[in-house]
């Protein structure tokens, strides 16, 4: 009979970060063929409405299928993109990417956003806003289906600029969205200026709410900062029945996290969400 096929191993790639190695220009060049040889794959993670029950959006994640490597994480080579710029390549990719499966998935019944994430360099490239905006019309979906996610730091990497940038995309009609919230160093009077609409608290805090309450109050405080403010807020790092539960209880809009499904391929999610809305038996 045949043999078992195991998994290959997720093997750790970690070149120094040090642009001027050889090792890092054969990153760059290793990435660049992985875009251009279908090598980079979309993820997606739901995200779940706490009231109604319903998967509402949906997280685009990026791995990269390494054909000697395996399912290459994106800790692995997202610090790297964004160091040599390769990473507005990728968001680009991304977004595209989402563009095509929502257009393909997202009906009229149940309709569905899509999250990107942003990093700092496309906040930082003028011509951003003019890219997406190309995209979407190439294939025939609206801002109003796209979530994007800006970390606080990609934020205040140079706040100025960033603040024009994210007004002319909450202008085009995305919402926005503040990643990892908590970990950053950005003030609460910078946050109140920028048009977002809502904040993702760290999955750190969401994770050590069950043994720690000084976690467990930084998330009801969040949970109460973000609905004061008008914000719709989601709780990223859900790992078990408990925690969703407690953060239901605690008002939170949205959950996020492995307990209601991991990232899975971007072809495997239409059958899982139709898996997830059928009445329990
Ligand atoms: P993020 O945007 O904060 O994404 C959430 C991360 O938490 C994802 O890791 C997700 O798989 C993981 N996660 C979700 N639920 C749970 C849970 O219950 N427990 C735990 N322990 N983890 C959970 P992932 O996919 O490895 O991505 C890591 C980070 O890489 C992302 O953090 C994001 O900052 C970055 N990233 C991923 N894809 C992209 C991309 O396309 N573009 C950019 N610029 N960054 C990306
Ligand atoms: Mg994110
Ligand atoms: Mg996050
Ligand atoms: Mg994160």
């Amino acid at each position: 009979h045949a043999a078992k096929t195991t998994n290959e191993p997720v093997l750790v790639y970690a070149p120094r970060l040090d642009s001027a190695s050889a090792e890092t220009l054969s990153l760059l060049g290793d990435l660049r063929h992985a875009l251009a040889h279908h090598e980079l794959r979309l993820y997606l993670q739901p995200k779940l409405d706490l009231r109604s029950g319903a998967i509402v959006a949906a997280e685009a994640l990026v791995r990269w299928q390494h054909p000697q490597r395996g399912l290459v994480p994106p800790v692995q080579f997202i610090p790297f993109a964004e160091q040599t710029g390769f990473v507005r390549q990728l968001t680009l990719w991304m977004f595209e990417q989402a563009a095509l499966w929502l257009a393909a998935h997202a009906s009229a019944q149940a309709p569905l956003r899509a999250a990107i994430n942003l990093s700092t360099r496309d906040l930082l490239d003028p011509q951003f806003p003019a890219r997406l905006t190309d995209l979407m019309q190439r294939h025939g979906v609206e801002a109003s289906h796209f979530c994007l996610e800006i970390t606080e730091s990609a934020i205040m990497d140079d706040p100025q600029r960033a603040e024009h940038t994210l007004n002319q995309l909450a202008a085009l009609g995305f919402k926005l969205s503040i990643d990892d919230f908590g970990t950053g160093y950005s003030s609460l009077a910078y946050l109140k200026r920028l048009p977002v609409q809502e904040l993702k608290i760290d999955k750190s805090f969401v994770m050590g709410m069950s043994d720690d309450e000084s976690d467990a109050k930084i998330v009801r405080s969040t949970i109460d900062l973000a609905h004061n403010l008008g914000l719709t807020v989601v709780a990223e790092g859900v790992e078990s029945q408990a925690i969703l539960q407690r953060l239901q209880a605690m008002g939170c809009d949205e959950a996020q996290g492995y307990h209601i499904c991991r990232p899975m391929p971007a072809s495997a999610f239409a059958e899982w969400a139709q898996q997830w809305a059928k009445p329990a038996a």
